[in-house]
């Protein structure tokens, strides 16, 4: 009773709440007025005590419907002064695509006013028409002329798609629901991000990257060829010393020409020119050929290779084996590099206990990793500054490099680590073709 009646104080003022007061009032009035002037008329004074009960259960009622529906204008307006706050267009529309919501950067975006899209209901049919067209492909994505990357089918939702019309736009457009406390859906807030811009950097970056790497190949090549014959003693005889300094000039030029080769592979990987070349294959093999490779550089450091050979019999399976070789050699190099003198690096291979792939893992003794260094380690040109210390060689590509050769094949890369302890690399492989994603 005290809750009504101060919500009846709260909402005294509400005009919504006005008309509600005025009955109460005159039913009050012709309450009293049975009981003063007609005492002995009964059936007046019941009728006006259920008047006032049924007045008295429609207020309640009428209070919290005006609590509700402010509730849900306070959120509203807060939702609205959110998307209006930012940047990226972004539009809402109920569950039949009518618009409810639109913010001026998507006004701009669409060049359709507040007055044309607030209460359209967008159709796909409506994608070739000359004005809703743009805005009709950016609710249904998959209209557009070219999708990218699509999220899964959950929420919220991420979809990369391209446009040439009415300009050149690569866009990433995220959907939410948007859903009540109770869960039900209401309808979907669509965010635009244009990555336009972004796109047309890197690709700068990466054309001049290619050009640079391409321009390099060919001298080192040629200076490498040089050093081989002076090393051979072709061209006359060396002393110890003369010896010596070539040999590490040597060195030098084919870490050089390693940088060189990883940049034009991750250019050509970014690109979709890297070119896959799927068959069937003997991981065993490869795994033995790139521990042998491995082997003077691992006792040069007193680091002993150790491949545990599995007790179940690998049947070959299809893969790129160069590719596949290539994450070996990343691996096991920086287990190599980034180990202690007599440290341990150790080949494991392990069956998926669900699925029909294969875990391969590469473990060392080394310094490990930080925990914050951890996320951005498969990124592109990441170094941790531990490293950067102490290692010059490498420009943080190899990681990048297996993360996407990997993912190419339908499988998994990730590292656990332990500071001072060392890290252990481990990456899956299918072993039936039907879990290879489309090339
Ligand atoms: P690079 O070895 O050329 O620096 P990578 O992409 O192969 O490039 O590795 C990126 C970074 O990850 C390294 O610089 C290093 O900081 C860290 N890292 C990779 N492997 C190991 C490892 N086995 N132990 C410790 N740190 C590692």
């Amino acid at each position: 009773m005290f809750k009504f009646f101060t919500q009846l104080k709260k909402h005294f003022f509400d005009s919504s709440f006005l008309p509600f007061i005025f009955l109460g009032l005159l039913l009050i009035s012709q309450l009293l007025l049975a009981l003063f002037l007609f005492q002995t008329e009964t059936v007046v004074l019941i009728l006006s005590l259920l008047a006032l009960g049924v007045w008295l259960v429609a207020t309640v009622i009428a209070l919290n419907l005006i609590e509700i529906s402010s509730r849900l204008d306070l959120e509203r307006n807060q939702i609205n002064a959110m998307i209006y706050s930012i940047d990226d267009p972004a539009v809402s529309y109920t569950n039949d695509f009518e618009i409810i919501l639109v913010n001026p950067a998507l006004e701009k975006f669409t060049n359709l006013k507040r007055e044309e899209l607030i209460g359209k209901v967008i159709r796909p049919e409506l994608s070739n028409d000359a004005r809703y067209g743009f805005l009709t492909k950016l609710i249904f994505p998959s209209l557009a002329p070219l999708v990218v990357e699509r999220s899964a089918d959950t929420y919220p939702q991420k979809i990369k798609v391209k446009f040439d019309q009415p300009r050149e736009l690569t866009l990433e457009i995220v959907t939410t629901k948007v859903v009540d406390e109770h869960g039900n859906n209401y309808g979907f807030l669509k965010i635009i991000h244009d990555l336009t811009k972004d796109e047309a950097l890197q690709k700068t970056q990466r054309d001049f990257i290619t050009v640079a790497a391409h321009q390099l190949r060919t001298p080192l090549a040629g200076l490498s060829w040089i050093l081989e014959l002076l090393v051979k003693k072709e061209l006359g005889p060396l002393t110890p010393e003369q010896e010596k300094l070539i040999k590490q000039g040597q060195e030098a030029v084919v870490e050089s020409l390693k940088t060189v080769e990883d940049l034009l592979t991750a250019s050509q990987i970014e690109e979709g020119k890297f070119g896959f070349q799927f068959t069937q294959a003997d991981l065993i093999p490869i795994i033995e050929d790139v521990l042998t490779n491995f082997e003077p550089a691992a006792s040069k450091k007193k680091v002993k290779l150790i491949f545990y050979r599995p007790n179940f019999k690998l049947e070959p399976f299809v893969m790129d084996p160069l590719r596949v070789k290539l994450v070996l050699e990343i691996l096991v190099d920086n287990a190599i590099k980034y180990n202690v003198e007599n440290g341990e690096v150790a080949i494991k291979l392990e069956l998926d206990p669900k699925l029909p792939f294969i875990n391969i893992s590469v473990a060392d003794t080394g310094q490990g990793i930080a925990p914050q260094d951890l996320s951005k380690l498969f990124t592109k040109f990441f170094r941790s500054e531990a490293v950067m210390k102490e290692e010059t060689s490498g420009i943080g590509l190899g990681l990048y490099l297996a993360k996407n050769i990997v993912e190419h094949h339908g499988g998994k890369i990730w590292v656990e680590s332990i500071v001072g302890r060392g890290s252990t690399f481990t990456f899956s492989l299918p072993l039936d073709p039907a879990y290879l994603p489309p090339q």
